[in-house]
């Protein structure tokens, strides 16, 4: 499969002392991908974008770039090009001065250059502002000039770590649809870091879920939220009831650990029945959080599971969800999902 992807890591494990960071990640990246990597802090991200920079040798593995062994090159012969969370943009040095920068050091002629970054610029939509300099710009335009920057080198894979993670929720929420656009319209393999799962969601072609160095699961968003095959990546990426085999057993019958989305359970109208080929549970509610969209219940059932309910708001729950009330909770057993304890006993996340 190497042949075909841009990026193909095979065993790759990075130590720092004592410090596990990666360890043993096999991984391949299509040409053309959004790639996201999805994971707490200390998981070993950046370190694994470093490892494919080329700024962090392995301590055991292979990094291949569209099929070539470049694990032992330095960075400046890797096709590949970085985008870091604080920008590092040069503060004496115009826009366009910031942009033209690597084609400088590549000593590409003057005419072109003028030309490859007016067309940067304008990919990120800042055709008017070459001439300023980035303290005269706002957290998102300094953070479109950073990937001008990078794009301007026309890499075959752009590594971003976390390079939303500065700006504030709306403005990062727009850059998000624009970031996707512009690598749409680049067709730039781009491998984006970020610890925000509905940012991984919102954004990738494909997650990759990262706990302690290791790689839980790979797949598309949609795979990744309704299969989670780990506790861990149930529990990580949205909410998840995390049903321990005790509780899922009397609950869904399960001698696994289960997960169950809080959207996929319901509470049944007081005077009302659950449906025939409906599982359900009497409960007791004992908090409720108005969430704006969405009304989230914690209830508790006469099993002693804690379950998480989200229910839509124009439903108009009201009196039914008031603290101490008992309630009937019910769900579709196909949104009961087995998982494994984390990826080393992995059961697969079908049933
Ligand atoms: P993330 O980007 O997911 O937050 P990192 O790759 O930065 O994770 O770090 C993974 C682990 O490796 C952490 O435990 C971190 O402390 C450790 N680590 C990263 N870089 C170094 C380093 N240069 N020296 C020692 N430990 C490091
Ligand atoms: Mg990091």
């Amino acid at each position: 499969m190497s042949s075909g992807a841009a990026v193909s890591l095979r065993g790759v494990t990075k130590r720092f002392g004592a410090v596990t960071a990666v360890a043993g990640v096999d991984l391949d990246i299509a040409e053309g991908e959004f790639f996201s990597m999805l994971g707490p802090s200390g998981s070993g991200k950046t370190t694994m974008l470093r490892l494919i920079a080329g700024f962090e040798l392995p301590t055991a593995g292979t990094v291949l770039l569209k099929g070539r062994d470049v694990t032992r090159l330095p960075p400046f012969d890797r096709d590949v090009n970085t985008v870091f969370q604080d920008y590092a943009l040069f503060p004496h040095m115009s826009v366009a001065q910031n942009i033209a920068y690597g084609l400088r050091v590549r000593r590409v002629a003057k005419e072109e250059r003028n030309r490859r970054v007016d067309e940067a610029l304008a990919s990120v939509r800042l055709d008017e502002f070459g001439s300023r300099r980035p303290h005269q710009l706002s957290g998102g335009q300094r953070q479109r000039v950073a990937l001008a920057r990078a794009l301007v080198n026309r890499p075959a894979v752009l590594l971003l770590d976390e390079p939303l993670g500065a700006l504030d929720l709306k403005l990062r929420e727009e850059m998000q649809v624009e970031l996707k656009a512009i690598q749409q319209q680049v067709g730039i393999t781009f491998i984006f870091v970020t610890h925000d799962q509905q940012e991984a969601l919102t954004m990738s072609d494909r997650i990759a879920v990262f706990a302690d160095g290791r790689i839980e699961q790979v797949g598309t968003p949609t795979e990744i939220y309704e299969r989670p095959m780990t506790q861990f990546v149930a529990g990580f990426v949205g909410t998840s009831n995390v049903l321990q085999p005790a509780v899922a057993r009397a609950l869904v019958g399960r001698d696994a650990i289960a997960t169950i989305r809080p959207e996929h359970i319901r509470i049944v109208a007081v005077g009302a029945e659950p449906d025939a080929d409906e599982m359900h549970t009497i409960a007791t509610v004992r908090d409720v959080q108005y969430l704006g969209a969405f009304v989230r219940v914690r209830a508790e059932t006469d099993e002693g599971a804690r379950l998480v309910v989200d229910v839509p708001s124009f439903t108009g729950v009201g009196a039914d969800v008031a603290l101490g009330r008992r309630c009937t909770l019910a769900w579709s057993s196909r949104y009961v999902r087995a998982v494994g304890q984390s990826s080393s006993t992995n059961t697969g996340g079908e049933e």
